[in-house]
């Protein structure tokens, strides 16, 4: 077995048997990532010191004893994840240099079990983006194809873990983050139900909508990672004081006396039919294993969730974004007058897409458009939950691709906001809902990954991660590995 595209329960395995050490897969994950970097640009900054001395560190826990499933395996981090003394930029000039004096309640929770952490992963900048292409830094190549993208915002992430600098990896999800790269790149990403884990150190986009969560090989890892980051955290007032049961114990592999339901509006026009053809055969996989399939479900005000997410995630990022003034964070450009010196720290600091998301958010919440715009968009935001809420009254769970297409060539659609947007139809009314979903690879278009999306009401990760494990088991698509 070699020494890097190995699962977290693999490498465990390793630990734990003393097969090797936690130094030793740290090395090995390090000379990987040295090797194909230069190819994909995952990483904003390497951590390669701190992950060794970390990797040290687990060792001696390890040998003490004190060896829990994530102790020793090491993680890459978005960038939009505060980490004590090592920079955090959320892929933006305005943070570029910004040294966080604390960790994010998340690190902080995965430092308490032998966190080793080989770097920070690129992203689109403050997490406005579908392809990684809006980085200030860099855009990340997809390893299935180079000349394409990995999705967005976690796309440095989501490529990480898919080829192989990393075991596994924690993004955020504000409309589809998680998910979409983590479908184009093969690998597993859950964007938990709003609440489940603590966003306090996460660099806010858009408080309603934000939520961390894993991006693994399989859903086993997944499940082992929320086992660790989920739970209520004080420091963070829209986290929920809810048990955290053991993740692990929902993964059976079947899916006997389950109902699930294909809500059709998913399967929306202009998708490719080599998409929908894998999404067919995947849901008629979930029938084999036992479970009954309602096709003919409808969830007919998915279609007003893209104009309410670019109406209420602008107007959360707007008022967000007003910190970076060149006072209290990061870049600050000296002017002539404070007016100036504001002025031009914005307008050198952020990049187009954030000041397009700013303007946005601006007019929307202007005096005579907040009931025309933002107000609408709050009521079209219950609708939709609702919605949901009667359809989970009859289905464990919907299952739905998670984009309409196969990843795109880098270039394709930066210069259309427009249809970068659309990116995200089938992920972002998850998001304006606060539900969960889970996203598995559900098989390949021309060597290009698909994969299939499954939603649950508030809370219900687990039968999410029983239906998952279920089709992975049966299929085995998250083993293919892309060669770089
Ligand atoms: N692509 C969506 C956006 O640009 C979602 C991004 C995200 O989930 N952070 O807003």
């Amino acid at each position: 077995m070699n020494r890097y595209n190995l699962t977290i329960h693999q490498a465990h395995q390793l630990l734990k048997n003393g097969e090797a050490s936690s130094l030793e897969l740290t090395r090995a994950l390090l000379e990987h990532i040295a090797r194909v970097e230069n190819k994909v640009h995952a990483f904003v900054t390497v951590t390669e010191d701190e992950a060794l001395r970390q990797a040290a560190q687990a060792d001696e826990r390890i040998k003490g004893g004190d060896l829990t499933p994530l102790t020793g395996v090491p993680v890459l981090i978005k960038d939009n994840m505060c980490t004590r003394g090592i920079a955090t930029t959320c892929s933006s000039r305005m943070l570029e240099n910004f040294i966080p004096p604390y960790d994010a309640t998340v690190v902080e929770k995965l430092n308490q079990v032998g966190m080793v952490m080989v770097g920070k992963g690129n992203m689109d900048e403050f997490a406005m983006g579908s392809s990684n292409e809006h980085s200030a830094f860099y855009p990340t190549c997809n390893p299935w194809d180079l000349s394409r993208v990995p999705g967005g915002s976690s796309g440095g992430p989501a490529v990480g873990v898919a080829a192989g600098e990393a075991v596994y990896a924690l993004g955020s999800d504000t409309g589809g983050s998680i998910r979409l790269p983590a479908g184009f790149c093969n690998i597993v990403g859950l964007k938990p139900t709003y609440g489940r884990v603590s966003r306090y150190g996460l660099v806010a986009f858009a408080s309603s909508l934000d939520q961390i969560g894993p991006m693994t090989r399989d859903v086993t890892d997944s499940a082992l990672v929320m086992n660790v980051i989920a739970g209520y955290d004080p420091k963070d007032s829209t986290s929920v004081n809810y048990t955290v049961p053991d993740y692990t114990e929902s993964l059976i592999p079947d899916l006997k006396g389950l109902k699930l339901g294909v809500p059709r509006e998913y399967f929306v026009e202009g998708m490719q039919k080599c998409v929908e053809e894998v999404m067919r055969t995947a849901i008629a996989t979930l029938e084999e294993l036992g479970a009954t399939v309602d096709w003919e479900v409808s969830l007919p005000h998915t279609k007003y969730a893209l104009a309410a997410y670019y109406i209420i995630a602008p107007s959360e990022a707007m008022a967000n974004l007003a910190r970076y003034d060149g006072v209290k964070y990061g870049f600050s450009y000296e002017g002539e007058s404070m007016w100036d010196a504001m002025e031009k720290t914005r307008g050198y600091g952020f990049g187009p897409e954030v000041k397009r998301r700013i303007i946005l958010g601006t007019y929307a919440l202007s005096a005579g458009y907040y009931d025309a715009y933002y107000l609408k968009a709050q009521k079209m935001r219950t609708l939709i939950r609702r919605e949901f809420e009667e359809a989970f009254e009859r289905y464990d769970a919907l299952i739905t691709p998670t984009s309409p297409t196969v990843p795109f060539k880098i270039g394709e659609k930066v210069d259309d906001p427009l249809q970068m947007y659309l990116s995200d139809v089938c992920t972002l009314p998850i998001n304006i809902a606060g539900i969960p979903g889970l996203v598995v690879p559900a098989g390949f278009c021309d060597g290009l990954p698909v994969s299939m999306q499954i939603l649950g009401k508030p809370f219900s990760e687990e039968m999410l991660f029983r239906t998952g494990f279920a089709y992975e088991q049966a299929t085995g698509w998250w083993e293919r590995r892309p060669e770089i």
